[in-house]
């Protein structure tokens, strides 16, 4: 194998080792060590690049697996390193030429390639983890697999299959009045957030949208490309653009109120550049896509007065990583927030740091999520807020349980339920 294939060599080559991304750097911040540095993964996957060290380098897998891929490097750096872009290859190219233990790709298998991609498989396992949370099975997993412990604690609390309801598309009155939105649903939000979507879907009533979901659609394909299996990221992604294009066309606007998801699927041309059937229309595709606070900012007339909801305190928001550092979206969220009469809001001190969430990188590695979502309790106390605003599932799932562990009464939400309880007749999310 050209060992130049393994990671994206020139890619490589813009970093020009100035250190600036060191500091924001969470992995470099918990170890100090140049290797957990974006500069040092760098540094490594050049070198394997250059064949002068082994691609089954113990450190450099390691620190692959290490790294959040948070993007905040690539905020930081004056070089324009596109560093998420280059992981991604190089944990692909990982994945691909050194297999993993038969527990750890049977659990890939499962959770990758079953699960996520089906709705109804994602709604099975969510029904299994429901019976064993409130029969006690799951405490007692965790007993027995001490070494499973940390991750079977990171797992949320299922919600109740009502809570769990999806959002339906409500009949057109007046056909073909208001100009339609789609709404991507996702795979894990609809089982743990659905009060998240179907406050989203609200929202886009109150833009005037008339709101379209795709029952057979789960999965962007997200976290296969940030996990090392880029050849199911295509697959999904081609899937994605068929199905939610299958709804309204190919010119209707893609609203996604999960920062990873929304960041994945702007990047669909780049994912799909080399396939000549694929590459125009993922181009087009991304170019429709737009998060939910982006898409809401630009949308919500102004008329639509907005007032605080009863009980809802003094308010910080987190951004996510995949918002600010990804689409370098930061102001719309702040903005809509302080469109809502009434509502009090704080800043976060370091809210472009990462809470340790990253995907699926708080089961995998629930220590270092752990330790590096702290610096986040701490800065959290500091605001005296009783409410965390987030845009992104995967935040609202380490802000719970980070959260639950310091036996805080602070409430979690989607910035899309703080607007829609907000909005003048909301019917409550
Ligand atoms: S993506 Fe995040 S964790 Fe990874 S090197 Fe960059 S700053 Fe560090
Ligand atoms: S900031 Fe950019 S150019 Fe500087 S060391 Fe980090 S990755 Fe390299």
């Amino acid at each position: 194998m050209d060992p130049q294939s393994l990671v994206d060599y020139a890619a490589s080559l813009d970093c020009i080792h100035c250190g600036l991304c060191l500091r924001t750097c969470p992995t470099y911040q918990l170890t100090g060590a140049e290797s957990s540095s974006p500069r040092g993964r760098i540094y490594m996957m050049r070198a394997v690049a250059e064949g002068a060290l082994p691609a089954n380098d113990p450190t450099y897998r390691e620190e692959l697996d290490f790294c959040l891929v948070c993007r905040h490097c690539e905020s930081v750096c004056p070089a324009g390193v596109r560093f998420g872009e280059m992981m991604e290859v190089a944990r692909d190219s990982s994945e691909r030429a050194h297999a993993r233990t038969i527990l750890v790709r049977l659990a890939r298998w499962l959770g990758l390639g079953v699960v996520l991609p089906s709705r109804w498989w994602t709604a099975r396992a969510m029904d299994l983890l429901f019976v064993a949370q409130r029969t006690g099975l799951a405490r007692l997993a965790a007993r027995c697999l001490p070494r499973a412990a940390g991750s079977l604690a990171h797992f949320p609390k299922v919600p109740t299959w009502r809570e769990r309801r999806r959002w339906l598309s409500r009949p057109e009155t007046t056909a073909g009045e208001r100009p339609a939105a789609v709404l991507l649903e996702g795979c894990v939000m609809p089982e743990l957030f659905a009060a998240a979507t179907r406050a989203s879907a609200q929202v886009l009533e109150a833009c005037g949208r008339r709101v379209l979901t795709s029952s057979s659609h789960a999965c962007c394909g997200a976290l296969h490309a940030h996990n090392g299996d880029l050849k199911r990221a295509r697959e999904l992604a081609t899937q994605t653009i068929e199905r939610l294009d299958a709804l309204a066309g190919d010119s209707t606007p893609i609203v996604v109120p999960s920062a990873g998801c929304s960041a994945h699927m702007k990047a669909y041309g780049k994912l799909l550049e080399d396939d000549p059937v694929w590459s125009k229309r993922a181009s087009n595709f991304a170019r429709r896509v737009a998060d939910f606070s982006e898409f809401v900012a630009r949308e919500l007339p102004a008329q639509v007065r907005l007032e605080v909801a009863a009980g809802v305190g003094r308010v910080t928001y987190d951004d996510a990583c995949h918002l600010c550092h990804g689409q370098g979206v930061r102001t719309p969220p702040r903005q809509l927030l302080d469109r809502v009469h009434g509502l009090q809001r704080v800043e976060l001190e370091g809210s472009e740091d990462c809470c340790g969430s990253a995907g699926i990188y708080s089961l995998l590695r629930p220590a270092d999520s752990q330790a590096i979502f702290e610096r986040k309790w701490i800065a959290f106390q500091a605001t005296g807020a009783s409410v965390l605003v987030t845009a992104n599932p995967g935040c609202q799932l380490q802000w719970h349980c980070g959260l639950a562990r310091h036996a805080s009464q602070a409430q979690v939400l989607h910035l899309s339920q703080v607007l829609a309880a907000a909005l003048p007749t909301s019917p409550g999310a």
